[in-house]
């Protein structure tokens, strides 16, 4: 149950990212420390930080055991305007367990962001509130 509450945060951060961030899709993510959302962020403006970016920045030199980040779609993994979020993550450690709601069908990524993330010995977990992320977030989505 608290996993959908913590996704579900995500989701409500997405729809701020409007619409500021076209033409890249709305994300949104949580970090959550324990029971507690300690960063939110969602995607700022093209060649600004993406959603996942954006709330690791809100942590930025803090010191936390294990987080859990879960965000709306699978983070990027090619270096487009910006640096890919799946290898911030992965090179955060920090970050333990990632919750994925959506793929991202975008050929430069589908699948690519959660291997790079497994390869780093994270926990991926994929699928969390698909249905509500999904009718916010297809539209966006390149394909
Ligand atoms: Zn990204």
């Amino acid at each position: 149950m608290d996993n959908i509450i913590f996704m579900l945060a995500a989701l409500a951060q997405s729809r701020k990212a409007l619409p500021e961030c076209l033409p890249n899709p709305p994300v949104g993510c949580v970090n959550v420390d324990v029971q507690e959302i300690v960063a939110q962020g969602y995607t700022q403006v093209p060649g600004k930080h993406h959603a996942e970016a954006d709330a690791l920045k809100r942590i930025q030199g803090k010191g936390f055991n294990f987080l859990k980040m879960y965000v709306t779609l699978e983070p990027c993994s090619f270096h487009g305007r910006t640096p890919a979020c799946a290898l911030a993550i992965a090179e955060d450690c920090r970050i333990h367990e990632i919750y994925v709601s959506i793929l991202d069908p975008d050929p430069r990524n589908n699948g690519q962001g959660l291997d790079i993330l497994r390869k780093a010995g994270k926990t991926v977990y994929v699928g969390l509130c698909a249905n509500e992320v999904n009718t916010f977030l297809n539209q966006y989505l390149l394909r």
